[in-house]
């Protein structure tokens, strides 16, 4: 799949699963809803979930981690099945973003526009939560951003077969419903629910770290960019919310650095380090993150902490970089 076909893909991926999230309120409404639904809901979010976060981001973009062959593939083929894009281009992206995050090439700050006032900040998040996707020069080529990746012969068929991944993304939850319900009308609903409403709710989650998690929440570290922490999405993003941790230290395996900060993810990775599955795990240590931390402490820290927002990119110079290969 290249840019363009990604463009055709995003738009129905943005209209399907939410016609399939309507439908699915008003069965709710109608009490139309039964257990394999759940489950199917339930497993095709963690096996998304962890494609997108201990895979495409930690394992791939951030190379916070090394695994397995067959575990790659499961984080690469899981995902795909999410449905936001295949492997290649999400993590070309992505490390574009914290090149340059909330400057001029960012592929989706929510501080680009030249508006002020509510309504410009209503446009940045909107540009940041899916608007970044619709954008007609939308580019971030893999062999600039990621050609480690784009070596990884696995990688690339993944990539290139993407939507196959997409569509057993559909399947699987209503192999499931089948399953469970033994009906063709459970086997639908689980493709409803597993499938669209899944891809609906996990995709927004996702989404919300690029949007929320750069305007709303705390800064513990002071950083080039305003990414924030925000604990509220930190169960259903896995972890992906604690987001100024994450620009502070990117290729940290976890997210979450105090004790109540919950990151499943992180947690999952342990877990695959104890099995002798996972190794040369990326941490950060205590001390160089607590000196990292009392800069800010020293300006006030937290929420209120005095931090101008960034101009707008028109009243900014073109800070692009020249060559961004190496990983993030
Ligand atoms: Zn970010
Ligand atoms: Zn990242």
């Amino acid at each position: 799949m290249d840019g363009r076909e990604h463009h055709t893909f995003i738009l129905a991926a943005s209209i399907l699963p939410l016609l399939g999230f309507v439908a699915a309120i008003v069965l709710l409404w109608n009490s139309v809803v039964g257990v394999s639904d759940l489950v199917a809901f339930g497993v095709m979010y963690v096996i998304a979930g962890l494609g997108v976060t201990a895979g495409y981001h930690r394992l791939f973009a951030h190379r916070a981690f090394k695994t397995t062959r067959p575990l790659k593939l499961f984080f690469a083929s899981a995902g795909a099945a999410a449905g936001q894009a295949p492997p290649l281009i999400w993590t070309a992206h992505h490390r574009k973003h914290h090149r340059v995050a909330d400057k001029p090439g960012d592929p989706h700050s929510p501080y680009g526009g030249d508006e002020p006032g509510i309504r410009g900040l209503a446009k940045g998040l909107w540009h940041a939560h899916m608007g970044w996707l619709f954008d007609e020069d939308l580019d971030a080529d893999p062999m600039r951003y990621c050609p480690d990746l784009a070596r990884d012969k696995d990688l690339r068929w993944i990539s290139r077969y993407f939507v196959a991944f997409v569509l057993a993304g559909l399947l699987l939850p209503g192999l499931i419903g089948l399953a469970i319900g033994g009906t063709l009308a459970s086997f639908a609903t689980g493709v409803l629910w597993g499938g669209l409403v899944r891809f609906f709710v996990s995709n927004h989650v996702t989404y919300a770290i690029n949007s929320v998690c750069h305007v709303f929440g705390r800064r513990r570290f002071e950083v080039a960019d305003e990414s924030r922490n925000v604990g509220w999405l930190s169960l259903a993003s896995f972890g992906e919310s604690w987001h100024n941790n994450h620009h502070a230290f990117p290729r940290s395996y976890t997210h979450g650095m105090r004790w109540y900060e919950v990151d499943l993810s992180a947690q999952f990775i342990r877990g695959l380090e104890r099995l002798g599955l996972a190794w040369d795990v990326v941490r950060v240590d205590r001390a160089t993150m607590e000196r990292k931390a009392e800069s800010l402490a020293r300006v006030g820290g937290g929420r209120h902490v005095p931090h101008a927002p960034p101009k707008p990119l028109a009243e900014q110079r073109d800070l692009s970089p020249a060559g961004v290969a190496d990983v993030e």
